[in-house]
């Protein structure tokens, strides 16, 4: 999304600004914030202070989640930052940016009706925004204060944008909310009645988009119906991110994640029947309350499930959320040690997963030369050659490691 984000704060800006890769020369420098854990925040103040010292003379602006949650005080902190704009006000980055102390964090903004002008540093494949903000309040997350509560974007902007994306030669589409399968939940505008489902209808008829994927899907919303287009929907990459957060079901209730293991188990055990689906987490250890037996409940799940990819992370208390304020925190050399225990786990099944690619052929598309995305998300490589790039190919898996396949075009 912060990608996205940034496309879009980019493509406003065309008329005024010339982008440039030197910030030596940059008249204007715009960081775009993550909020979601505690280490970019302070990344953020490191990487501007640097900035500032490289080019004194540059107008500075902070943008995204951090700017949402610390306003005004990102200028106490920093003086030189003439401007401040929430994740959900980024349509409004005109209003600011030859301001001088301007700062705008309305997290109840509605811009789901605003036609951002586009750009996609990729020319075969981009993101498109499908709903804003989030209704869950899981506890440990800082999101619904950045992003505001739940809008869905009208259907009809939305086909309309992947029409002209792919007019534009895009192929490959990533339809992007914080939980895309609860779309159409509510419009700020009259809509008639769609949920996410319809909307993958839809899309996949757009003539010369051959890949949707999607992130993130929400585990309580995955519904027989949803999980039936994903299965059966020939244009719907077999990857799905599907964020577990905890194995254990005591401490899902205290997350507010809404689903218990069991209802996590059985949705992947369906999805797991696709051929050669890909399956993505994202996982939480450590979290207040976590006990020993409740962290072997989540080993229990990797081994079952056996994710293809797993972004773990040592919990993180974020200010505004409810979770910051749990008194049974765990100790971070504790949680530091489960990570490691997991991430371990995680290695050798990832290598048995790796070897078990051999052999097979998968559909790529060329993104770089010799490079590509399988329908199922493996980076795969191969030999180089121009004429292929930006399309679809048949690549035969000859070897591979952890993070990388090997093939030949076939
Ligand atoms: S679903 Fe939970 S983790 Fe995801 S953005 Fe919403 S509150 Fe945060």
């Amino acid at each position: 999304m912060n990608v996205k984000d940034s496309e879009h704060i980019v493509a406003e800006l065309l008329d005024e600004f010339t982008p440039t890769q030197n910030p030596k020369e940059a008249d204007l420098i715009i960081i775009n914030t993550c909020s979601v854990r505690e280490k970019p925040v302070a990344k953020l103040f490191s990487e501007l202070g640097a900035l500032h010292k490289e080019n004194p003379k540059a107008r500075f602006g902070v943008c995204g989640c951090t700017a949402s949650h610390m306003g005004e005080e990102i200028i106490k902190k920093a003086p030189y930052v003439s401007f401040v704009l929430g994740a959900r006000n980024v349509s409004r980055i005109k209003e600011v940016v030859n301001k001088e102390k301007a700062v705008i964090t309305d997290i109840d903004y509605d811009d789901t009706t605003y036609i951002f002008k586009n750009i996609h540093k990729n020319p075969y494949k981009d993101f498109v925004n499908i709903m804003v903000g989030c209704d869950k309040n899981c506890t440990f997350c800082i999101v619904p204060k950045t992003r505001g509560r739940e809008l869905s974007i009208p259907m009809d902007l939305i086909l309309k944008q992947v029409e002209n994306l792919a007019s534009e030669g895009v192929k490959e589409i990533t339809l992007l909310g914080q939980n895309v399968n609860n779309y159409g939940k509510r419009f700020s505008i009259p809509h008639p009645k769609v949920d996410f489902t319809d909307l993958l209808r839809e899309v996949s008829k757009i003539d010369g988009i051959e890949r949707i994927r999607f992130t993130s899907p929400h585990p309580l919303h995955a519904e027989d119906k949803f999980l039936d287009e994903f299965a059966n929907n020939p244009k719907i990459c077999k990857h799905i991110h599907f964020p577990l957060q905890s194995g254990s079901t005591k401490i899902l209730k205290s997350m507010k994640r809404g689903y218990s293991k069991e209802w996590f188990l059985n949705r992947a055990e369906i999805i797991r029947q696709i051929p050669d689906v890909a399956i993505s987490t994202d996982i939480i250890v450590g979290f207040p309350g976590e006990s020993e037996e409740d962290f072997k409940e989540t080993l229990e799940v990797i081994k079952k499930v056996r994710f293809e990819q797993i972004f773990s992370f040592v919990y993180s208390p974020r200010p505004l959320t409810q979770a910051a304020t749990f008194k049974n925190q765990v100790p971070k050399e504790i949680a530091k040690k489960r990570l490691y225990t997991l991430q371990e786990l995680h290695s050798k099944i990832l290598d048995e997963i790796s070897q078990n690619q051999i052999g097979k052929t998968y559909k790529v598309l060329v993104e770089e030369e010799g490079m590509g995305k399988s329908d199922n998300f493996f980076t795969v490589k191969f030999k180089k050659d121009k004429s292929l790039l930006g399309k679809i190919i048949d690549v035969k898996i000859k070897d591979a490691n952890k993070h990388t396949l090997y093939g030949e075009v076939i």
